[in-house]
């Protein structure tokens, strides 16, 4: 039957990174809903949607046409027909995204579209997030919560970013603090770990060891 892992954590834990791997290793799709909250993130600040104010945010929170590909070795996401992948990624949409996550109108149409993405991955999926294992999908059958400490976490996110954006570590580390502290303290959904789900901290871990551990634990 199809198995369904949820995978989630604060930024820079590695959990991208250990998602495409393990569903790559066990032949399951992939959806990354960090990238279809910056994409709708993405979509309000090119259309001109005032990103601080909730109730225009809520307003337009219907309108673009989000796709996001469930391929784990080529993630792809497109709004309005038009590839994403890059615009997502800038300083300006991550700066964003967490006030655009917080709105509930946001969170319901996501959320949707998450779990019939979910329902139609017949070989089934692995979903990385922050809500996964709490909301979107409770009946899961493996929740993993990756930690990591600050340090590691931001050196881990800006040497993602090398060569991309100028960034220093200390910079990095802040904006990560911060965009954790608002998603943790959001009323809807916040970040937060199931009560099910098994803690991996990946401090001391390389990448490898942290898939190995979530393969043993799906095969369990
Ligand atoms: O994973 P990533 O860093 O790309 O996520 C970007 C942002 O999207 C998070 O900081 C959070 O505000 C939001 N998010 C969320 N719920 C999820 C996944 C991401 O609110 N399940």
């Amino acid at each position: 039957s199809a198995v369904i892992v949820a995978i989630d954590g604060p930024s820079g834990t590695g959990k991208s990174s250990t998602s495409k791997a393990v569903a790559a290793a066990l032949g399951l799709s992939y959806l990354d809903t960090g990238a279809q909250y910056r994409a709708i993130t993405w979509w309000m600040l090119t259309n001109g949607v005032p990103v601080d104010d909730a109730e225009a945010v809520a307003a337009a929170s219907g309108k673009p046409v989000i796709v996001s590909g469930t391929d784990p070795a080529a993630p792809a996401i497109s709004v309005d027909g038009a590839d994403a992948s890059g615009p997502i990624r800038t300083q300006e949409v991550t700066a964003a995204v967490s006030a655009v996550s917080a709105v509930p109108e946001v969170r319901t149409r996501i959320t949707g579209l998450q779990r019939s993405i979910a329902a139609e991955a017949a070989g089934g999926i692995v979903v990385e997030g922050r809500d996964i294992g709490t909301t979107v999908l409770p009946d899961a059958d493996l929740k993993v919560f990756l930690t990591a400490s600050p340090e590691a976490r931001a050196s881990r996110r800006s040497g993602e970013l090398k060569g991309k954006e100028a960034t220093d570590l200390s910079t990095t580390r802040e904006a990560l603090i911060k965009r954790d502290e608002a998603d943790s303290s959001r009323k809807a959904s916040p970040l937060k770990k199931a009560d099910d789900a098994v803690e991996v901290d990946t401090t001391e871990l390389t990448l490898d060891q942290v898939v190995e551990c979530v393969v043993t634990l799906v095969e369990k």
